[in-house]
C-alpha cells in the first residue's frame, strides 16, 4: 500500500480560539475537547486509571474487577425522532461500559431541572429511562435532583454513572490496536446527528430521519461469544462520529488507520448531510460502534455482527497500518488518500 508522504507531516493545528474561556467547541469531542483534557483535566486528575483514556475505568475491587463510567447529557431538544434525552442517558452509559467489555449492572442518575419544566415532559423522560434500563437489564439504584432558576438550563440536564462487572479474558481497550487489525463499523452512520438537526431546525427532509439510539450490548455479546479476546478495541461513535472515534484509537494505540471504504449512510441521511454541507463521518451516532479485531478473526467477527438485526449492515471499512501512526486516512474513489483528521470544534453542538 502506498501512503503519500504528505500523510507523514503534521496535521491541522487547533485553530486560534479565545484562550481564557470555555467555548462550545470544547464539548465537541474534537481537537478542542482533546486540548481541554490534555491541558486542564489530565495534569490535575491524571492517574493510572484515567490515563488509559477508555470509555470507562477498569478498577480493582475486592479481588475482582469492575468498570465505572459516567456521562452527562445536554441534548437540545429534549425529545427528537427516535428517542429522547432519557433513552440517550441510559444507552450512552450502558454503551460506554459495553465498550470496555463490562456487563453493566447499576446506574446512578443526577438531574439538573429548570424551573418551569413541564412535569409531563419529565414523566415521559423518566418513563423512557426505566424502559431503556429494563431492556438493558440494569437497575437505577441511586440519584440526585437539583433545580435551577428559569432560563438557567434548557429544561433539564442529566448525568448517568454506570457500574459493571468485568469478566476476565475479554478486555478491549483503546491502546490495543495493532497493525493488521481489521476495522469494522457496526451499522449505518450519522442518523442521530441528523435527527437532532432536523428536530432543532424544523427542517423537513424527504424521509423521516430517526436517531439510532440503542444499546450496543447485544452486538458486543455476539462479538465476545464468537471471537473473544480477538476483539482489540471497541468505541461507540458518538459526538464527533466515526472519524473522531477512529482518531482517538489511532492516537491511543499509536498506529495508523487506513479506511478502504466508507461506512454505509442511509439515503435520506446522506441527502440531508449534503444539503447542510456536513460530512457523515463526523456526525454523531448513538447506536453504532467501531470494532478493531485481530487479523485472523475479521470474517467471523463481521458475521457475528451481521447475525444481529442492529448489526445487519456492519462493514469492514479498513485496517490498522504501521505507516502514519496517529493518523486516519481514507482511500478516495480516485485511488488517492486523504487525511480524516479530528475536527477543531463542533459541526453540531449539544448533540448528546
Ligand atoms: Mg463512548
Amino acid at each position: 500500500m502506498i501512503v503519500p508522504s504528505t500523510l507523514q507531516g503534521p496535521s491541522c493545528a487547533v485553530p486560534h480560539v479565545e484562550r481564557q474561556r470555555v467555548q462550545l467547541g470544547h464539548g465537541s469531542g474534537g481537537k478542542l475537547s482533546a486540548a481541554l483534557l490534555r491541558e486542564h483535566f489530565l495534569p490535575r486528575f491524571g492517574n493510572r486509571y484515567l490515563h488509559e483514556l477508555g470509555d470507562g475505568a477498569v478498577l480493582p475491587l475486592g479481588g475482582d474487577e469492575v468498570v465505572l463510567s459516567t456521562d452527562t447529557f445536554v441534548v437540545n431538544p429534549l425529545e427528537f425522532p427516535g428517542g429522547n434525552i432519557g433513552h440517550l442517558a441510559v444507552h450512552g452509559t450502558v454503551n460506554d461500559l459495553a465498550m470496555m467489555g463490562a456487563e453493566p449492572k447499576y446506574l446512578s442518575v443526577g438531574f439538573v431541572l429548570e424551573e418551569g419544566l413541564e412535569l409531563d415532559v419529565l414523566a415521559t423522560i423518566l418513563d423512557s429511562m426505566i424502559e431503556a434500563a429494563r431492556a438493558c437489564d440494569v437497575e437505577i439504584v441511586t440519584g440526585d435532583t437539583k433545580v435551577v432558576e428559569r432560563g438557567k438550563a434548557d429544561g433539564l440536564y442529566v448525568n448517568t454513572t454506570g457500574l459493571g462487572h468485568a469478566p476476565g479474558g475479554f478486555r478491549p481497550g483503546p491502546r490495543r490496536a495493532r497493525p493488521g487489525d481489521a476495522v469494522l463499523v457496526s451499522g449505518p452512520i450519522a442518523r442521530h446527528g441528523m435527527a437532532i438537526m432536523a428536530a432543532r431546525e424544523g427542517l423537513a427532509f424527504d424521509a423521516d430521519i430517526e436517531s439510532d439510539t440503542c444499546s450496543l450490548l447485544p452486538l458486543v455479546a455476539a462479538l465476545r461469544k464468537r471471537v473473544g479476546d480477538g476483539v482489540r478495541c471497541l468505541r461507540d461513535a458518538t459526538r464527533g462520529g466515526v472519524a473522531s472515534a477512529l482518531n482517538e484509537i489511532a492516537s491511543a494505540s499509536d498506529v495508523g488507520i487506513l479506511l478502504e471504504t466508507s461506512p454505509p449512510v442511509p439515503g435520506p441521511v446522506e441527502a440531508a448531510c449534503e444539503m447542510l454541507g456536513l460530512d457523515p463521518l463526523y456526525v454523531a451516532n448513538e447506536g453504532v460502534m467501531v470494532a478493531f479485531v485481530a487479523p485472523g478473526v475479521a470474517g467471523s467477527a463481521l458475521a457475528a455482527l451481521r447475525a444481529h438485526p442492529a448489526g445487519a449492515e456492519a462493514v469492514l471499512v479498513g485496517h490498522v497500518v504501521e505507516e502514519h501512526p496517529g493518523i486516519v486516512a481514507l482511500r478516495t474513489g480516485l485511488g488517492g488518500t486523504r487525511v480524516v483528521d479530528l475536527l477543531p470544534g463542533d459541526q453540531l453542538p449539544r448533540i448528546c
